[in-house]
């Protein structure tokens, strides 16, 4: 008899954000002059502090397990930095330290959902929020945000989608596809609408040190402090210390939901490597300098990238607050986003991500994780691509 796949993965695809970067690593490394805006992390070595500290764990031998959460000084700088931020009063027992935050996210959806249970998602959405709802049983409920509203999210939209079965709301901010930063306004209308409602909150907060002045990353618990019961923050070292690699993510939130996702995770990972926790404590407690540095670079490249794009007629592109993310409309080239990403790549081999997987046909998001040549070679490409288009080829 042939082997069939599980019902609940029948509509869950892989990460295009990972095919595509994957495809474009591929070309390049076929030789193809590919340039690239699908990366998804940052393009700067791990700060050599946090190097070291790994590098210092391996030879004293911390090779074993931990404690599944994490190791007691980790949970306990996660929550000094996040008290610090934010004005709460977490203690170590608030935090669980996992693979990346897209294992806290996963931790989270499996800790708090039932079979049948909906959740709000804000789209644009980060990709992986619709399928991490189905894979814990719930259905994702997809609320429109527009540019013209600056992508902030619609709480009278949010709060028309609300039925019985709603359970929670994903916020995300900084925002991956859009960079879109919430407003402490928006942020305290949710809030109260989660509250009256009796709602989750899942606050997606991994761009938080990468916002641009005179934005302001806020987090929800710094607008609200009472909504710190129903939510979970979610936050890691990949962007923030460009440490994707070294799979470290965490969540911080009441300690009920902290135990139960704790306990997922104490069936399917046990603890995050020893190793990179040991490099995160040091990113998170040594000096902040290698951030700042990274936040000045993305900064400069955003307004290259974006004032590029925006003097490429008919594309329009949104002005970013944070993360390291151009988003593109595309729609004035009459052709579908799919479309033009494919023929960007086919035709000029200009690797981006369609905005199709974040719920937002019709946009294309470039990653400016990359250096300043590369943006410039990009846009001279897209420059001679859209030419071609006009004069009908
Ligand atoms: N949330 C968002 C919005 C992201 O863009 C990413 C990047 N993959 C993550 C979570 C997960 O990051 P990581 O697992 O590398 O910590
Ligand atoms: N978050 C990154 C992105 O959106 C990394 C890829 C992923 O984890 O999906 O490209």
């Amino acid at each position: 008899m042939p082997l069939t796949v599980s019902r609940r993965l029948q509509r869950v695809e892989s990460s295009p954000t990972l095919a595509l970067a994957a495809k474009a690593k591929a070309l390049a490394k076929a030789g193809k002059a590919v340039v690239d805006f699908t990366a998804g992390e940052p393009d700067f070595p791990t700060p050599s502090a946090a190097k070291q500290a790994g590098i210092r764990a391996i030879e004293s031998n911390k090779t074993r397990y931990t404690a599944v959460e994490g190791i007691p000084e980790l949970r306990q700088a996660i929550a000094d930095r996040t008290n610090r931020q934010c004005g709460t009063k977490f203690e170590a027992a608030n935090v669980l330290v996992s693979c990346g935050a897209k294992h806290s996210l996963y931790n989270v959806f499996q800790a708090l959902c039932e079979p049948g249970d909906e959740v709000l998602i804000i789209s644009p959405y980060w990709v992986s929020y619709p399928p991490m709802a189905w894979l814990a049983g719930a259905t994702p409920v997809i609320v429109e945000s527009t540019e013209q509203d600056g992508f902030q999210p619609d709480v009278d939209a949010l709060r028309s989608r609300i039925t019985s079965r709603t359970r929670g709301i994903v916020l995300n901010s900084p925002s991956n596809p859009t960079g879109a930063v919430i407003s402490a306004e928006r942020l305290r209308a949710i809030a109260k609408l989660a509250s009256e409602r009796g709602l989750f909150v899942i606050s997606d907060e991994i761009y938080a040190d990468l916002v641009y002045a005179p934005a302001q990353a806020t987090s929800i618990l710094q607008v609200q402090p009472d909504s710190v019961d129903r939510t979970i923050l979610v936050n890691g070292v990949s962007k923030s210390y460009s440490m994707t690699g070294w799979r470290i993510g965490y969540a911080v939130g009441p300690k009920e939901a902290i135990e139960a996702m704790a306990r997922v995770q104490s069936h399917s990972t046990s603890n995050p490597t020893t190793i990179s926790q040991y490099a995160a404590l040091e990113a998170l407690t040594g000096s902040q300098e290698p951030v700042a540095e990274m936040r000045r670079h993305f900064q400069r490249r955003r307004d290259l990238i974006v004032t590029g794009l925006n003097h490429l007629d008919p594309l329009r592109c949104f002005k970013a607050d944070g993360a390291f993310y151009a988003w593109c409309d595309v729609r004035g080239t009459g052709l579908g986003s799919e479309v033009v990403a494919a023929r960007w790549l086919d035709e000029s081999l200009i690797a981006t991500v369609p905005g199709d997987g974040f719920g937002a046909p019709g946009w294309i998001r470039l990653s400016f994780a990359t250096s300043d040549e590369t943006i410039q070679e990009g846009l001279s490409r897209i420059q001679r691509w859209l030419g071609g288009l006009k004069a009908g080829k």
